[in-house]
């Protein structure tokens, strides 16, 4: 099994944060807590470790 548990901002893995696993476009992906909002929020900054993540817009 290659099941990474791994930050793809920080690499921190889940031996040292605790990691969160989501997926997309079929790939499997791990973000700690700490970088979770960047993904939430700014999603468009992680658009070189996840090509094609859609920009969240602002709609307000
Ligand atoms: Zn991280």
């Amino acid at each position: 099994m290659s099941d990474k548990s791994q930050c793809i901002v920080c690499q921190k893995t889940d031996q040292q944060v605790p990691i969160v696993t989501f997926k997309f476009k079929g790939q499997k992906y791990g973000i700690c807590s700490e970088h979770m909002p960047i993904l939430i929020h700014k999603a468009q900054e992680l658009e070189s470790l996840l090509p094609g993540i859609p920009a969240s817009e602002e709609s307000f």
